[in-house]
């Protein structure tokens, strides 16, 4: 017998958490039950909610069903890192909660997974009910990160996964706290292979990934994966550098053989201000990465869970 785990993040999603305990509880069952059974594993990722509540009852009635309840909201990557952490399947599939990953595509990721790759993500096709701002910010982001970074991501996926345990120990071996999931397993490498599905609009509630945290999601991975900024920095320092040179010599010219050294108020200002400009910006970039070996060095953990039911 294989066991099965899945993983699903939540944050406060009254909501959806029925229709997405009903529809997941559906489509594990049709797994051939004398080859596997599954887990569902939920993690409430600080909810001020009823969420927790709605975990609960499930639990009460059914045993496949357990919970882990943060002490307060850590964030979407590391509520999927808890419930991995805490999954003892053979194999461990996260999904969101709001239904937009159709809990069907599942069974062609355990499909796949029986062909024997290690690694089964699934990819959007279709995208519907998001707004174009996602879309088209998406769409660029992924191009942008692969540009910037040494890792390959696929495109056009999410953290809509499957993992063989192989797999899964060693993407949780990788302990680093400012964490871009999706980054982290095209790292790890091994056999992977994509299904495609069409990715449906949330079935009730709202996104809980507001701008604040897309950017911050955005510049972990960019900054996770990519040292690309800080050869920006050098550049643009450089750059900056061969301006001021040119410039220093017109006014030493200026100075020497002209007599209208006064002038060239302007151009002054417009040095001054400009290269205080750059230096801000060039700290600001070293600043965002001393701040992550700030956060990575005090070595806390991950996340910290008040309860753990059911399990
Ligand atoms: N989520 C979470 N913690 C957060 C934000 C989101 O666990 O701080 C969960 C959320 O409940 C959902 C999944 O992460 O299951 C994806 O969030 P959402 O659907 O709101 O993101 P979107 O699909 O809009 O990008
Ligand atoms: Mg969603």
């Amino acid at each position: 017998m294989k066991l099965i785990s899945v993983v699903v993040p939540c944050y406060n999603e009254q909501e959806v958490f029925a229709e997405s305990y009903k529809r997941l509880t559906e489509t594990l069952s049709q797994l051939d039950a004398t080859k596997y059974h599954y887990e569902l594993i939920f993690v409430n990722d600080g909810s001020k909610d009823n969420t927790l509540l709605l975990i609960n009852e499930a639990i009460t009635k059914d045993n496949k069903v357990k919970g882990i309840n943060f002490s307060r909201n850590f964030g979407h990557q590391i509520a999927i890192t808890a419930g991995l952490d805490n999954c003892k399947g053979d194999c461990a599939v996260v999904i969101d909660a709001d239904l937009q990953d159709p809990p069907a595509v599942i069974l062609q990721m355990v499909q796949k997974w029986e062909e024997g790759y290690d690694v089964v993500f699934g990819k959007r096709e279709e995208r519907a009910g998001e707004s174009a701002f996602k879309l088209i910010t998406a769409k660029w982001f992924y191009r942008f990160i692969n540009r910037l970074s040494d890792v390959d991501i696929p495109l056009d996926t999410g953290d809509f996964r499957l993992m063989d345990r192989n797999a899964l120990n060693q993407f949780l071996s990788m302990r680093e706290s400012y964490r871009f999931v999706r980054g982290m397993i095209a790292w790890i490498g091994f056999n992977q292979t994509f299904v495609t599905y069409d990715r449906e609009s949330r079935f009730a509630g709202t996104t809980k990934y507001p701008f604040k945290k897309m950017l911050r999601l955005a510049s972990d991975a960019i900054l996770s994966f990519s040292n690309t900024p800080l050869k920006i920095a050098t550049f643009v320092g450089f750059a900056t550098s061969i301006v001021a040179f040119i410039g220093i010599l017109y006014a030493i010219y200026m100075r020497t053989f002209t007599n209208n050294y006064v002038e060239g108020w302007t151009l002054l200002m417009i040095s001054i201000l400009m290269i205080g400009g750059i230096i801000l910006l060039v700290l600001g970039i070293i600043g965002e990465y001393v701040g992550r070996i700030y956060g990575e060095i005090k070595q806390r953990p991950l996340y910290i869970i008040k309860d753990k039911i059911g399990f």
